[in-house]
């Protein structure tokens, strides 16, 4: 019998994972309850995160709980259970943790949607249109709104009726009075994306005889309640209508599911897509909603209202119950890791949720990690696999143009002369291009010709790019922004200047090369406003323009049927970011980017510019061979004992001076040399490299950052060095009592 409820008390704040025990008396109160209970002086809030039976606290100290504050938990009991495995799994505060999992904007507020008013018809169609027509001398008001709601069917919100038909409020009163109407408070979603264009009701296309085999083979899963697999489809081969078709079956069964996707926000064509495919049933969890219509959207999957989630990273918290089914498209990009903490993986909370609560994960990538293909290779994930486009069109034809070469000929522009031809061509057919520019890359810094001075951000030690309009110099991870430099602060040289191109530079060039083609621009420059990137999108896809210039941001989902020429500027600018991961990252970005291209009838043209063009994640990525791409780079992994051969563990020590966080992270070192030789003798044959270095940003908004890296083998003894590291880390900050702060 339990006795003793554990509750966890200013949520919202807290910075101490401290759980109080308060006795239940005549209250049971469910994990995950909100409950009033006595906290000092006062009464305050807390979450029920546990029922004992036991407690530490003398019988005289232990105070009641006051009041259980809502009829059902607020966080799921499956969440409660997930958050204090992610508490263990990533070593964070289970506040953190739980953080993740509240409604949104939930602050001491009161859980309670918002309502308002609906109309519906309260007479038969015909009977209906009659009144109108009777109506429309003496109160054309009235004639209007029954004439909307004949139209559109069922339950209008009266406020979307009063933006067309001023007044309508009144009039629906008037034929309320009649007999002809009825007036609801009804719930609502705060309008979440009402703006955005709602496709028809789409027909749903036959499955290909090869998506019918992985729709099957991931519904044997669903059925046995278990069950993780790879879905590798090469662009455009119908992986998302296998999501789809999956969902909706498992809808029909009476249970749930989560789609997960890299970036919502830049994803509106998905998101369309699945919103006129589950209509009611789909709730769109989007971090630039409004707080209110964020917890509208929680709301409707938490009672039960939405049944299916789609959503990016924190969406996997989502609170739907009888989950049957968790989709992650895209599983290879990085967004799926939290990089502040509580630092999680979105695909390991999801294998963890799915294995917990009976559901099935499916992994889905047209150039999946490698960590991931090996597991499928190895038997340890289920592979399915979609080799070809849809209705056999053809991958895009790929041509790689050596800018060294360009050069040496005497062309100086940004665009080699097959992707100048090309653009060309595109124009004259009337058909759209897509070019991409890197621009992760040291493609907009300042440098000195003469000595080589680059002009870095002054609180983060990372290079500031340059923009137009105004012409400034910015900080991208921290916003500072500066004038740009006439003379170098160092040699005092005039040859002070931009190196290569950023998408502004581009747009220029390009101007200069086609005055008459219509280009749009996307990145973050032009995106900044809420609403802005599926604006831009959207001006694509109707054909107001005929080039779209962007970022990053152009490489997903994006699905254009008059898209047949994609270029890619600098393609190599990835690959020289000093990470053992920039081959992967450089074949994945060059492949999705490719993919864009001819996806309907028309046929697709790639132009990839490259100064590197013999390396072979360009080369590869050209051929779009995902295989070969595969075992080359895993051999490369195995020689260096990179992952999946190995894993790396990093523990950042930051301080206000530089020396103090290297010494830090020097002592950290040693420390775990000591503790280890004491009590995990077989670390020697586990830690295949240890160093000290500043971290790759060495210092982001005034703090010094180094870092301790180790790569562990990987082995059967992995898991233990991993345990036995972390607890020597934790007596490590125990008996150091360190202040910086360093995790793993
Ligand atoms: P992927 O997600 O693999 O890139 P999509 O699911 O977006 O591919 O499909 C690519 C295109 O093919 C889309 O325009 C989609 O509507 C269309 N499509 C997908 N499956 C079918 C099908 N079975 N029949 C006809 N068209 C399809
Ligand atoms: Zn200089
Ligand atoms: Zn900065």
């Amino acid at each position: 019998m339990p006795k003793v409820a554990q509750v966890i008390v200013d949520i919202a704040h807290s910075q101490v994972d401290r759980v109080f025990d308060y006795a239940l008396g005549a209250l049971c109160p469910v994990p995950g309850s909100r409950v009033k209970v006595p906290f000092g002086r006062t009464q305050t809030e807390g979450y029920v995160v546990a029922l004992a039976s036991e407690t530490q606290v003398p019988q005289d100290k232990l105070r009641p709980i006051t009041a259980i504050l809502d009829d059902a938990p607020v966080i799921a009991p499956a969440l409660i259970d997930l958050a204090f495995w992610m508490q263990r799994h990533y070593h964070c505060l289970l506040a953190e943790a739980l953080r993740l999992m509240l409604p949104p904007g939930l602050r001491g507020e009161r859980i309670k949607p918002k309502q308002a008013l609906f109309a519906a018809l309260a007479v038969g169609e015909q009977a209906a249109l009659e009144l109108a027509r009777g109506l429309a001398r003496r109160a054309p008001r009235q004639a209007q709104a029954l004439l909307a709601l004949i139209e559109r069917g069922q339950v209008l919100p009266a406020a979307a009726l009063e933006k067309e038909i001023p007044g309508a409020r009144e009039a629906l009163r008037a034929l309320q009075k009649k007999g002809a109407v009825v007036l609801r408070q009804l719930e609502v979603g705060r309008g979440a994306y009402q703006d955005l264009k709602m496709e028809a009701a789409q027909v749903q296309p036959q499955l290909s005889a090869g998506q019918a085999g992985c729709a099957d083979a991931i519904m044997r899963g669903v059925e046995g309640h278990s069950g993780v697999y790879l879905l590798h489809g090469v662009t455009g081969s119908g992986k998302t209508e296998v999501y789809f078709a999956c969902l909706s079956r498992v809808l029909q069964e009476g249970r749930t599911a989560i789609l997960l996707v890299p970036e919502i926000s830049l994803t509106p064509q998905m998101v369309a897509r699945f919103r006129a495919r589950f209509g009611a049933q789909a709730a769109v969890l989007h971090s630039r909603l409004s707080l209110g219509e964020r917890f509208d959207e929680w709301w409707r999957i938490r009672t039960g209202q939405a049944r299916v989630a789609i959503g990016a990273r924190s969406a996997i918290f989502a609170p739907v119950e009888q989950l049957g089914l968790v989709i992650i498209d895209e599983e290879h990009e990085s967004s799926y890791r939290a990089e502040n903490a509580p630092r999680y993986d979105a695909v390991e909370v999801a294998a963890r949720r799915a294995q917990k609560e009976g559901a099935t994960l499916v992994l889905g990538s047209a150039t999946p990690s490698l960590e991931r293909y090996a597991a499928a290779r190895d038997g340890r994930i289920s592979l399915l696999e979609l080799p070809e486009r849809i209705g056999g069109r053809a991958l895009p034809a790929v041509q790689v143009a050596d800018m060294r070469e360009e050069l040496a000929r005497g062309n100086r522009s940004l665009f080699s002369r097959a992707l100048a031809v090309r653009l060309k061509g595109c124009m004259a057919r009337g058909e759209q291009a897509i070019l991409f520019v890197n621009r992760r890359g040291h493609s907009s810094f300042v440098s000195c010709r003469s000595c080589g001075y680059v002009m870095e951000c002054p609180n983060c030690a990372v290079s500031m790019s340059y923009h137009t309009h105004p012409e400034r110099m910015v900080c991208h991870y921290c916003g500072h922004t500066a004038s740009v430099p006439q003379l170098c602060p160092e040699c005092g040289s005039r040859y002070i200047k931009y190196f290569g191109a950023g998408t502004q530079q581009v747009e220029k060039a390009l101007r200069e090369m086609l005055p008459q083609a219509r280009v749009l621009r996307m990145d973050l420059d032009t995106t900044k406003t809420k609403g802005a990137h599926v604006e831009i999108l959207e001006a694509f896809e109707r054909g107001e323009a005929d080039i779209l210039i962007g970022t990053q941001m152009v490489t997903k989902g994006l699905d254009y049927p008059n898209v047949t020429l994609v270029g890619v500027l600098a393609a190599d600018i990835t690959l020289n970011i000093p990470d053992y991961r920039s081959p992967e990252r450089t074949f994945q970005l060059i492949t999705q980017v490719a993919g864009r291209a001819g996806r309907a009838d028309l046929s697709g043209q790639v132009v990839i510019q490259t100064y590197s063009p013999e390396h072979y994640a360009i080369a590869l990525a050209a051929r779009q061979d995902y295989k070969a791409f595969f075992e080359r780079e895993m051999r490369a992994r195995k020689a260096c004992q990179y992952p999946p051969f190995a894993v790396f563990a990093r523990a950042l020590c930051s301080a206000g001076q530089q020396d103090e966080a290297m010494r830090a992270a020097k002592g950290l070192q040693k420390f775990i040399a000591r503790y280890m030789q004491q009590h995990f003798p077989q670390w020697e044959g586990c830690c295949l490299a240890s160093h000290v270095q500043m971290a790759p940003l060495s210092k982001i908004k005034n703090e010094y950052r180094a870092q301790l890296l180790l790569r562990i083998a990987k082995n059967d003894k992995m898991k233990y060095a991993l345990e036995y590291l972390q607890v020597a880390f934790e007596q490590w900050q125990a008996q150091e009592k360190w202040k910086g702060h360093a995790y793993f």
